[in-house]
């Protein structure tokens, strides 16, 4: 029994399923997690010593690789000066100048601790601000687990929600409408129903919680129309694309800007970091200048702003996004003859640093409805194949993967290689 075992056997009795976030768990490709205990750069070493190349980089956080050095110098800077306070801090009004500066449309920013709870706030502010109940989202996104996102496409009337966890009430995901990606007709439909008591649309503009479901300019520039059309605030959730696409997120890829934004991961540099922002008018009905409740406290927690204010400043000085867009050229260049060539339906599907490897015939999908679900099989081999090569990949087919800073085009050639021996050793 190795050391990661004996340490899962024991997380088994004290955590439920032995993690603290269901992905982890490894149930989608078998066997036990890895239990990590240290990382540098692209690699990262378990229990028992053993090292793999890393493409699940914190499932997004840390675009600069695991420990990056000017990071860990700004976190052990501000532990010295103490770990909270809840008062105000330098720090904050630095990460929201640094977003404000960086992201199309935005004036202020409220930070909280994590992606879920910045959309929950999100919401919350566009039903205050609106005076509106309801509010729509895309099947195949994610938003994090706050209960009235918590809610899948009904099957009888298609929009009406319903719970996707137990725990939530019927009467919550009633108030959620739920819509395939990629479709203008049923949006259009949706809003000229009931396009007077819509909040808020909640989408990922690149959606990555689901596969990588690249959208259409033309949906996403409809749905900027729409929305604006019928007083409705349009959020884009950029938790995962926030930082990671280009500076200004999907908004200044698209030239889309949202009535409201939220970020996570890539802000809070590895530390627990969400945050929300949009137009001073809406941003103003927060408590407590506003109605709008909404409060935390570690909020804006001093050692939490540093590393995300490191990170985000050797993105900015180094032009990080330019040089991760010409890795993932490159990853896409190699990659996607060996998958041709493979004998399996597979594709690579990218956007700038973030990858998917899609197991499925025909075009990439755009919604969540024409991902084809036999995927799971094939992309278990892969997982093991590739754990057994030393790389490590996301434990389910439909998450993505994430290049950082920290590899290299010899490490794109390593994971190439590990990918094309390990799906020839299955046929
Ligand atoms: C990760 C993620 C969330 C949830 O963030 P947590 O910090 O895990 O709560 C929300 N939305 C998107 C798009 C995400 O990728």
């Amino acid at each position: 029994m190795t050391l990661s075992d004996e340490i899962f056997a024991r997380a088994t009795q004290v955590i439920p399923g032995g993690v603290n976030s269901p992905v982890r768990a490894f149930r989608a490709v078998g066997g036990t997690p890895l239990i990590l205990r240290s990382g540098a750069g692209c690699r990262v070493e378990d229990e028992d010593g053993n090292s793999y190349l890393d493409f699940v980089g914190s499932w997004g956080p840390l675009i600069l690789g695991h420990a990056h050095p000017e990071v860990r110098a700004a976190v052990h800077e501000a532990v010295d000066r103490g770990m909270t306070f809840g008062a105000p801090c330098r720090g904050e009004v630095l990460l929201a100048e640094a977003v404000v500066d960086a992201y199309p449309g935005i004036e202020q920013l409220r930070c909280v601790s994590s992606g879920t709870e910045a959309v929950m706030s999100a919401i919350r502010l566009a039903r205050g601000f609106t005076c509106r109940d309801l509010i729509v989202k895309f099947s195949g996104c994610y938003h994090g687990h706050a209960d009235h996102l918590l809610v899948a496409a009904g099957s009888g009337l298609a929009t009406f929600g319903e719970p996707s966890s137990a725990g939530v009430p019927e009467a919550f995901a009633g108030l959620t409408r739920v819509l395939p990606l990629d479709d203008e007709e049923k949006l259009d439909a949706l809003f000229a129903k009931e396009g007077d008591r819509i909040a808020a649309v909640i989408i990922e503009p690149l959606p990555a919680n689901n596969g990588l479901l690249i959208q259409r300019l033309e949906f996403l520039q409809h749905l900027r129309d729409l929305t604006e059309r019928a007083g409705t605030l349009l959020i884009f959730d950029e938790v995962i694309s926030g930082f990671r696409v280009a500076r200004g997120g999907c908004a200044e890829l698209y030239g889309i800007a949202p009535d409201l934004a939220t970020f996570g991961k890539i802000i809070g540099g590895g530390m627990p970091v969400g945050a929300f922002g949009g137009r001073r008018e809406v941003m103003g009905h927060l408590a407590p200048d506003g109605p709008v409740y909404q409060a935390g406290t570690l909020s804006g927690n001093p050692v939490a702003m540093a590393a995300g204010l490191a990170t985000l400043r050797v993105l900015e000085r180094d032009d990080v996004w330019t040089r991760l867009n010409s890795l993932g050229e490159e990853l896409e260049r190699t990659l996607q003859p060996v998958l041709g060539r493979s004998g399996i339906p597979a594709r690579l599907v990218r956007e700038g640093s973030i990858f998917w490897i899609s197991l499925q015939e025909g075009e990439a999908p755009r919604s969540a409805e024409a991902i084809q679900s036999h995927a799971a099989e094939v992309y278990r081999d892969l997982f093991q194949g590739l754990l057994r090569r030393g790389v490590n990949i996301a434990p389910s087919a439909y998450e993505v993967g994430f290049l950082s800073t920290a590899h290299s085009r010899d490490d794109v050639e390593v994971f190439v290689e590990a990918v094309e021996n390990a799906l020839s050793e299955r046929s």
